[in-house]
């Protein structure tokens, strides 16, 4: 258990936290009492009734719009946050999408597209905070990758390889960033219900995930929350942590 409030005085930013894994994850970390940034790129409304939520529980909040797969839009993001809250001492790296289809019949901009958003944003954002995390000796990265990054997927070359490549930069930047007080891990989640998974076929997943049910946003912010949280994760670094019902076991 991670007790409240252990986040009182942070400031957390979490790409594409209108919907789904990102919004249950800004949630969490408004109460553990961070100040929370609320990043979409199209769903202005729902980033706003996150806002809302996190304001309602006693914590402060605010959403910028800014796409993760360009790289002018990420570098004003956290300029933006850095000018508006003066520090960034938690990135969540959760914005992520999808364009899934056979490899032999996957057009290079499905491919271009998802390694885009899904690998070079996080690279990008992960740089953008290095700096100010380096210098104020302080911050907690936190990247959500995939199973499928670690056991691969049929119909799903292009996200498999960015979240597999989601972890070997975290495994790397850990690597780098350990002597300045700066903890990277991801988190991997296998089948999670939000509107990323909505037209899959439920049954054969099913069959395959011991635990016999998908994930719920809220089990995948519970251990973002853990790992942001100081000083309960401070020791913890380079992991990638699965919460996944079981699925996938190496
Ligand atoms: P989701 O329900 O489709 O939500 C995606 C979120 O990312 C939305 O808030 C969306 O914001 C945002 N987003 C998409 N493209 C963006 C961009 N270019 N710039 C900024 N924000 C962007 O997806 P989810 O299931 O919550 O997935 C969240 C993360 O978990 C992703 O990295 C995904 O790969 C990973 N994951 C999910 C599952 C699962 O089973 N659901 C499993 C493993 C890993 P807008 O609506 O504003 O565009």
């Amino acid at each position: 258990m991670v007790p409240a409030a252990l986040l009182t005085g942070q400031t957390a930013l979490v790409t594409g936290a209108s919907r789904g894994i990102g919004r249950a994850i800004a949630l969490k970390l408004g109460q553990l009492g961070a100040e929370v940034i609320v990043n979409y790129s199209s769903s202005a409304e729902q980033a706003e009734s996150v806002v809302a939520q996190i304001n309602e529980s006693g914590s402060k909040a605010y959403a910028i719009k800014a796409n993760i797969g360009e790289e002018s839009e990420i570098e004003l993001l956290i300029k933006t946050v850095l000018e508006r809250s003066g520090q960034i001492n938690v990135l969540v790296n959760n914005a992520g999408i999808t364009r899934d289809g056979l490899l032999m019949r996957m057009k290079t901009e499905d491919w271009q597209a998802v390694v885009n958003v899904n690998l070079n944003g996080v690279f990008l954002c992960t740089r953008a905070v290095a700096r100010p995390m380096l210098k104020q000796k302080q911050g907690r990265i936190i990247n959500v990758t995939s199973v499928v990054g670690i056991m691969g997927n049929a119909g799903q070359a292009n996200y498999a390889a960015a979240k597999s490549g989601v972890i070997g930069l975290t495994k790397s930047s850990a690597k780098e960033f350990a002597s300045r007080g700066i903890t990277v891990n991801a988190i991997a989640p296998g089948f999670i219900t939000t509107d990323m998974t909505k037209d899959l076929d439920a049954q054969e997943i099913l069959s395959a995930i011991p635990l016999g049910t998908f994930g719920t946003p809220e089990q995948v912010a519970g251990a973002v929350g853990f790992l942001a949280a100081d000083p309960a994760a401070a020791y913890i670094t380079g992991q990638v942590i699965q919460v996944d019902g079981g699925m996938v076991m190496s």
